[in-house]
């Protein structure tokens, strides 16, 4: 089933909820791809009733970003998402969502401050609100999201507990194609010289992953090396390379515990990001 209408989502809920149906929300920004079908998948695993919230949320794009052009796709998404086991796709419009011009915002603070923070400013802010907005209208019993984005992971994890969002996030591996790539919307941009080169950031990852098996702790060096290995194509422009704690986010000098190696790369007009997560004895 299709909703556009707040109101009419949370009738259905009600009605779910009623019947003590358990309730799983998967947000996304459409254009599906396995990435958030495998979230989709997990979601029906685990609920009697799942929603997939299809909305291209503007206020966590910045000026000079692509919201105008981002993939959209709703008639492919809907058949996609009910294959995988969605009950309810919530693709509001942005009126739906912004009647008036907002004024309050759930920010998180340190947390959004590092990695993508750096580069995006108000990239998160926005997608805290409107995950917050998410959450008071679906009121589900747990949310699905990609650790793709593991900085998000961390950021919504922490003003769910901040702010006693009675639910549980679940966080799901990321996807990827045959070839290493993870799998993105943004993906499409990518032309085929641009996607051989878009290569070079999970096989850095890959490579960084095994000098680390191998014992090496110092992460200047992981990081050196992974910026060479992206160097060597001209096409990668490099935002960031970072080594953090994934508790914290702050960068590590030495790698031990929970670590989270992650990187932003443009290649052409497309931002790439693509990350591993580590526990490093
Ligand atoms: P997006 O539509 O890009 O905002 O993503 C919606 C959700 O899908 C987020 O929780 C993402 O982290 C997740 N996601 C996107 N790509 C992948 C992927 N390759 N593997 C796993 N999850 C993903």
């Amino acid at each position: 089933m299709l909703v556009k209408t707040i109101k009419e989502v949370r009738n259905i809920i009600k009605q779910n909820k009623l019947r003590e149906k358990t309730v799983g929300l998967v947000p996304t920004m459409g254009y599906l791809h396995e990435g958030h079908l495998s979230l989709i998948r997990k979601a029906k695993q685990d609920n009697d009733f799942v929603i997939v919230s299809i909305f291209v949320n503007p206020i966590q794009f910045g000026p000079n970003e692509d919201f105008e052009d981002y993939p959209r796709d709703l008639d492919r998404d809907y058949k996609l998402a009910i294959e995988a086991g969605a009950n309810l796709i919530f693709n509001p419009s942005v009126e739906e969502m912004y009647p008036q011009e907002i004024k309050t915002f759930v920010e998180v603070r340190d947390l959004t401050e590092n990695l993508c923070g750096l580069s995006r400013p108000g990239h998160f802010r926005g997608v805290t609100t409107v995950v917050a907005k998410l959450f008071n209208i679906v009121q589900p019993d747990k949310a699905y999201f990609g650790q793709k984005d593991a900085q998000q992971v961390s950021v919504i994890s922490k003003m769910v507990q901040d702010l006693n969002f009675d639910l549980e996030i679940v966080p799901c591996p990321i996807v990827r194609e045959n070839d290493g790539l993870a799998m993105s919307s943004r993906n499409v941009y990518l032309k085929a010289t641009e996607r051989k080169s878009a290569l070079l950031l999970s096989q850095s990852l890959f490579q960084a992953q095994e000098l680390i098996n191998k014992g090496e702790r110092n992460a200047e060096n992981i990081k050196d090396f992974i910026t060479a290995t992206l160097q060597k194509d001209e096409k990668c422009d490099i935002d960031y390379v970072k080594i953090v704690d994934f508790d914290t986010l702050k960068d590590i000098e030495i790698l031990k515990g929970n670590v989270l190696v992650a990187l932003a790369v443009k290649i052409g007009k497309t931002r790439l990001i693509d990350n591993i997560i580590m526990e490093v004895k």
